[in-house]
C-alpha cells in the first residue's frame, strides 16, 4: 500500500470528540460540544414531511432552491438592510463548515495570509493549510476577549488575503461592536483584502444587543462573503444546511468551487425552510437561549467558577483560577477532572489557540433542555466543597 503524505500533520482527534467519549465512558452531562439536545419545532419536520412526499427529491439548482433564496435576501434586507439578488449572489451549502471552505478556497492562493482571531473555531485553519495558505493570528485574551485592531493592522502584508472575523464569537461568546466593525472598515480601506464573516449565532445575541451583521456595513460587504447556518437557528445542527451571501463576482468565484465540492445540497430540507423562514421563527431565539443562560448562571451559583460574559452564541466560559485546588491544573486537565470527577463535560478554551495558550477558562453548552442545565449545574456545585 503507498503511504500517503498528510496535508494535514498536526491535525488529530478534536477535543470535542475526545471529551464527548469521555463523557459518554463517564456517565457526565455533555457540556462540551455545542449543540441541542431537544429536538426542533414539529412544525419544521411536518414541513420536511410534506417536502419529502411532494415529489421534492431530486437536484436542487446549483446555487439553492429560488425560494429558499428569495426568503433569505428578503430577511436579510429587512434585518440588516444589506442587498443581495437571491439568483446570483445568495447560495445554499452543506453546512456553514463548507460555505467556510468554499470561500476559503477560492480566495487563497498557495502562500497568501490570513488573519485569524484565536481562540478560534477549529475549521478555519486546516481550510487555509489545504489551500496552501498560512494562518496569521491576533490574539484574544481573557477576560475580555477584545480584538486590538492596531495590532490586526500591524500584522497586514502584502501577502495578506482575507480577515476572517466571528461575531456572535465561539468559543468566548463576545460581540464585535459598531466601533469594531468601523476600525475594521478603515483598515482594509484600499486594500485588497477579503473578509469573511461567520455569523452562525446572528440570532442568538442577549440583553437587547444588537448583532453588527457585515451586511450593514456597505463598505465591508462589497469585500465580503457572509456566512450563516439554519442548524444554530432552528435546533437543526444535524442537517448541515446553511448560507453565503456575497456581492455577484465574489458569489460567482465561490459558485465555481462549490459545484464541485457538492453541486448543490439536500433538495427537501431547503424547501421546508424556505417555508419555515417565513414564519419569523428567529426572532423569539434570543429570548429562548437568554432564558437558558440566565437558568445556567442562576443555579451555579456557589460553584466556584467566575463567569465570564456571555453576549450571544449558546456557550459561557468560566475560570477556575479562584478555586485553589484547582488553579494549578492546565484547562485540559481540569476538564477532565470536571468530566471524571464532577460529572460535568467541557471543553477547554487552550483547544482554540495554535499554540495551547491556556488561562485557565473552559467553555459550557447551556444548549440544552432545562432539566440537563439545572442537573450539570447541580453538580458544578460540589466543586467548591
Ligand atoms: N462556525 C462556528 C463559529 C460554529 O460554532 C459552527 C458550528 N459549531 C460552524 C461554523 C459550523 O456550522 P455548521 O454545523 O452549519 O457547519
Amino acid at each position: 500500500m503507498p503511504s500517503i503524505t498528510s496535508k494535514l500533520p498536526l491535525v488529530g482527534t478534536t477535543i470535542f470528540t475526545t471529551m464527548s467519549v469521555l463523557a459518554a465512558e463517564t456517565g457526565a452531562v455533555n457540556l462540551g460540544q455545542g449543540f441541542p439536545d431537544f429536538d426542533c419545532d414539529p412544525e419544521l419536520l411536518e414541513l420536511i414531511q410534506l417536502a419529502l412526499t411532494s415529489e421534492k427529491n431530486q437536484y436542487a439548482p446549483m446555487g439553492g432552491v429560488p425560494v429558499l433564496c428569495e426568503a433569505i435576501a428578503q430577511q436579510v434586507a429587512s434585518l440588516y438592510g444589506g442587498r443581495y439578488a437571491p439568483a446570483s449572489e445568495v447560495t445554499i451549502t452543506a453546512g456553514a463548515t463548507q460555505a467556510l471552505f468554499t470561500a476559503i478556497s477560492c480566495l487563497v492562493q498557495p502562500g497568501d495570509e490570513v488573519i485569524l482571531f484565536e481562540p478560534v473555531y477549529d475549521s478555519y485553519e486546516p481550510a487555509i493549510r489545504l489551500n496552501g495558505g498560512i494562518p496569521v493570528y491576533s490574539r484574544l485574551r481573557a477576560p475580555d476577549y477584545r480584538p486590538d485592531w492596531d495590532e490586526v493592522r500591524s500584522l497586514i502584508t502584502p501577502r495578506t488575503r482575507a480577515i476572517i472575523i466571528n461575531s456572535p464569537h465561539n468559543p468566548t461568546a463576545r460581540l464585535l461592536t459598531r466601533s469594531d466593525l468601523e476600525a475594521l472598515s478603515a483598515i482594509l480601506k484600499n486594500t485588497d483584502i477579503f473578509l469573511i464573516s461567520d455569523e452562525v449565532y446572528e440570532h442568538i445575541v442577549y440583553d437587547g444587543q444588537r448583532h453588527e451583521s457585515v451586511c450593514r456595513y456597505p463598505d465591508l460587504a462589497e469585500r465580503a462573503f457572509v456566512i450563516s447556518s439554519f442548524g444554530k437557528t432552528f435546533h437543526v445542527t444535524g442537517w448541515k444546511i446553511a448560507y453565503c451571501l456575497a456581492p455577484k463576482a465574489l458569489m460567482q468565484e465561490f459558485r465555481k468551487a462549490h459545484q464541485f465540492m457538492v453541486f448543490c445540497v439536500h433538495a427537501p430540507s431547503q424547501y421546508a425552510l424556505a417555508e419555515y423562514l417565513g414564519q419569523q421563527h428567529h426572532l423569539a431565539l434570543a429570548q429562548f437561549y437568554q432564558d437558558k443562560r440566565d437558568l445556567f448562571l442562576w443555579s451555579t451559583q456557589g460553584s466556584g467558577l467566575h463567569w465570564l460574559p456571555s453576549e450571544g452564541t449558546y456557550f459561557v466560559s468560566g475560570s477556575y483560577a479562584g478555586i485553589p485546588e484547582y488553579a494549578h491544573l492546565s484547562d485540559r486537565e481540569f476538564a477532565e477532572l470536571l468530566t471524571r470527577k464532577i460529572g460535568v463535560a467541557c471543553i477547554p478554551l487552550s483547544a482554540f489557540y495554535h499554540d495551547g495558550f491556556d488561562e485557565r477558562v473552559v467553555r459550557f453548552c447551556f444548549a440544552k433542555k432545562d432539566s440537563t442545565v439545572i442537573s450539570a449545574a447541580e453538580r458544578l456545585k460540589k466543586l467548591w466543597r
